[in-house]
């Protein structure tokens, strides 16, 4: 009984017209490093550079305020690529090897090219799901990661208006890595739930997303203090002895670090004063999650507090995102180290990725998945 009302209301909701089907979004390329050149490969199919087809490789270089394309285009305010069918290929220098679709403009800023790519919305979701999402393998954590996903970029279009597009490819947005690895699963989840998206009291929710919460999500309150949203509170992750999100490779971690490059890291942060030195390190209080939400730095002369969330941050933008992996640790001192014992990974707030997977394994569909991470929701059309 219940199979056949659900597959009528499936059949129901497939047919009502979806408006996020001619969305587009407009995304910022290679954002973290804008590279000075690049080189474009066409892939296969028709590829337009202002209109001439592309057949060969070209190298896109930034002229201060002007883009050129070598031998093809002399420098000039816009450089358009069509690159329909297969794509084109960006490649070179430090920036990792891409493959992109769609319509792409290239200018330039102070010597450096600024590279958007405008995509329809569902092709950047199969794709973000694809990177974000890459490591799991059940087809209804895949499905909760493409609506939350969606929610997330039409929630968030205006992020960059001001600078002319709406997302960024890092994962101050949403990690966006091309076409070149778009996985059927991916793809798959993104086509189940076209136009699906989490709306609370029928507007968009803020759907953040994390890769692991160790147990329980926290509250946007102790993370982002300036922000608060009623969906957005922590939730038990599954029973304590035995969390969803355990199902993980790397749920728990250890890091040493020793005093000296801590003092380091905080000088150059400005946490301390550049004739300070780090003695010890401590966390003065912790949110519902058992989170770290304020850290005491000692020196020889006095004691700074600073904020996890800042430290988290800081440490991951210098030393990468694998030293000190969530605000979730326990912190031992030696002599002249510390060592941080944590488990999760991420920011903590709103749906944990490892726990959708391991939500899925125990037999849940998406929407309950989406409903537990975001209490008090609703699953609706865009
Ligand atoms: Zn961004
Ligand atoms: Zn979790």
């Amino acid at each position: 009984m219940n199979k056949i009302i659900f597959f009528a209301a499936a059949c129901l909701l497939t047919a009502l017209p979806l408006s996020a089907k001619e969305r587009k979004v407009r995304i910022l390329l290679y954002s973290v490093n804008k590279p000075a050149a690049i080189t474009l490969t066409p892939e296969q199919g028709n590829v337009f550079l202002n209109d001439k087809v592309l057949r060969t490789p070209v190298v896109i270089e930034a002229k201060g305020q002007l883009a050129a394309a070598r031998g093809f285009a002399p420098p000039g305010k816009r450089i358009r690529v069509d690159a329909a069918g297969r794509g084109i290929w960006f490649s070179g220098g430090k920036s990792p090897r891409r493959l992109y679709k769609g319509l792409i403009e290239i200018t330039a800023e102070k010597g450096r090219l600024k590279i958007i790519n405008t995509v329809p919305l569902e092709a950047y979701i199969a794709s973000v799901v694809s990177a974000e999402a890459g490591d799991l393998s059940q087809t209804e954590a895949f499905k909760a990661q493409a609506v939350a996903a969606r929610t997330y970029v039409l929630k968030h279009m205006g992020n960059h208006t001001r600078d002319g597009y709406n997302m960024c490819d890092s994962t101050h947005c949403q990690f966006f890595g091309g076409f070149g690895a778009v996985k059927a699963s991916a793809q798959a989840a993104a086509d189940f739930t076209r136009g699906e998206v989490v709306t609370y009291h029928g507007k968009l929710a803020a759907t953040f997303y994390h890769s692991i919460c160790g147990g329980r999500t926290e509250a946007m309150i102790y993370v982002w203090p300036f922000e608060h949203k009623p969906y957005l509170v922590s939730v038990k992750d599954g029973p304590a002895n035995k969390p969803y999100c355990s199902v993980a490779p790397g749920f728990s971690w250890k890091t040493r670090v020793s005093l000296k490059a801590l003092t380091g890291m905080a000088r150059s942060q400005k946490w301390i004063l550049p004739q300070e030195n780090i003695r010890k390190m401590e966390v003065m209080d912790r949110g519902i999650s058992k989170r770290a939400v304020t850290l005491i730095l000692s020196t020889e002369n006095r004691r700074a507090t600073l904020s996890a969330t800042k430290f988290y941050h800081g440490i991951g933008r210098r030393a990468g995102w694998n030293v000190i992996r969530s605000t979730l640790f326990y912190l031992y001192s030696g002599k002249d180290y510390v060592i941080f014992e944590g488990v999760g990974n991420g920011h903590g707030v709103g749906m944990c990725q490892w726990g959708a997977e391991g939500m899925a394994r125990l037999g849940f569909k998406y929407r309950d998945i989406l409903k537990h991470y975001y209490p008090g929701t609703e699953i609706s059309y865009d």
